[in-house]
């Protein structure tokens, strides 16, 4: 049977360190990180999420605000909110959900955001940071709380084989690039990778990060296998799973993060621990 690797205890270490350091800043300066959630529509899921960083937010004192747009808001007055959110000196990070409707060009958008308060590392310039291996970005947080699980549970990384299953940009890519600067061998795998078990069975880790429910059964692994699921997936029974099949897996593998329980709200507490460190580097500049 499996290590279990829930990430409750991880997160609230990350939180405390997030909380000492924001009553730190209110202390010297009377200062709140401030973070502004743009969403567009009214996307269940995204409303969900909005809900869920809004509590943590409340809890370790950064002030969050929701500046929530009609579904076909043009163009313009999306550019101008960003200007807008950009000069604000309340707000020191600024999330945009994605995906964005046709209208708002995403290519043009994300030129659009102030690197500083960038903190899902969505504009070229923090991207290029990253991919230069420059480690003074904050990192997107899904790639980060992936490379953090890594490192709580597994130990070092240097020398090891991770095979991870996605190459987009908001997963695969900045996360292939911040295993390479902490000494991994890293394998890029996708819809078109030919015999994906075989890859993904030869890694020491493996990231699962399709969105298909179940999809990864036993025969994608070995005994000695770590598996970091990443999905977030209803299944048929509208069960909240990941990619990975988690009892015959689980049953067969060395390590595996739950769903949920896993990797979700690690991302969440890096969220507003890149707000602080936002905050912080505004504050110095
Ligand atoms: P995405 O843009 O749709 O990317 C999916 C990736 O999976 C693509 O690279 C795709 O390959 C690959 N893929 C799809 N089917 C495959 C198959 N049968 N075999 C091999 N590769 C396959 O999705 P995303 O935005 O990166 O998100 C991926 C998942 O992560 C979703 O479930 C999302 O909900 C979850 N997620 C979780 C968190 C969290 O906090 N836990 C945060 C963000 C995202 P191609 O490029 O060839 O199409």
């Amino acid at each position: 049977m499996a290590e279990i690797w829930q990430t409750k205890e991880l997160v609230a270490e990350i939180k405390a360190r997030v909380k000492a350091d924001i009553e730190n800043i209110m202390a010297a300066k009377g200062i709140a990180p401030g973070l502004a959630i743009v969403r567009v529509g009214e996307n269940p899921d995204d409303i969900s999420y909005e809900r869920s960083i809004i509590r943590s937010s409340d809890q370790l004192g950064v002030k969050a605000r929701v500046y929530a747009n009609p579904a076909d808001i043009p163009m313009a007055d999306f550019t101008a909110l960003l200007a807008r959110l950009n000069q604000d000196s309340e707000v020191h990070g600024i999330l945009i959900f994605r995906p964005l409707p046709p209208q708002l060009d995403y290519d043009v958008i994300k030129h659009l955001l102030n690197p500083a308060k960038d903190i899902d590392c969505i504009t070229p310039e923090n991207l290029a940071k990253l991919f230069q291996g420059e480690r003074d970005v904050l990192f997107p947080t899904t790639s980060e709380a992936v490379v953090e699980i890594c490192k709580h549970f597994h130990g070092p990384l240097t020398g090891c084989e991770v095979a991870i299953v996605n190459r987009s940009m908001v997963v695969g890519r900045p996360l292939a690039m911040m295993l390479l600067n902490e000494n991994a061998t890293v394998t890029i795998c996708h819809s078109k990778t030919r015999d994906l078990p075989a890859v993904t069975a030869a890694a020491d880790i493996v990231v699962a990060a399709i969105g298909k429910a179940n999809f990864f059964g036993a025969e994608y692994f070995n005994s000695e296998s770590s598996v970091i699921d990443v999905g977030i997936n209803l299944d048929s029974a509208g069960k909240l799973v990941g990619d990975v099949d988690y009892e015959p897996v689980s049953s067969l593998v060395k390590a595996i993060t739950p769903v949920p329980g896993g990797v979700g709200p690690v991302n969440s507490a890096l969220l507003l621990r890149n707000v602080l460190t936002a905050c912080q580097r505004q504050l110095q500049a």
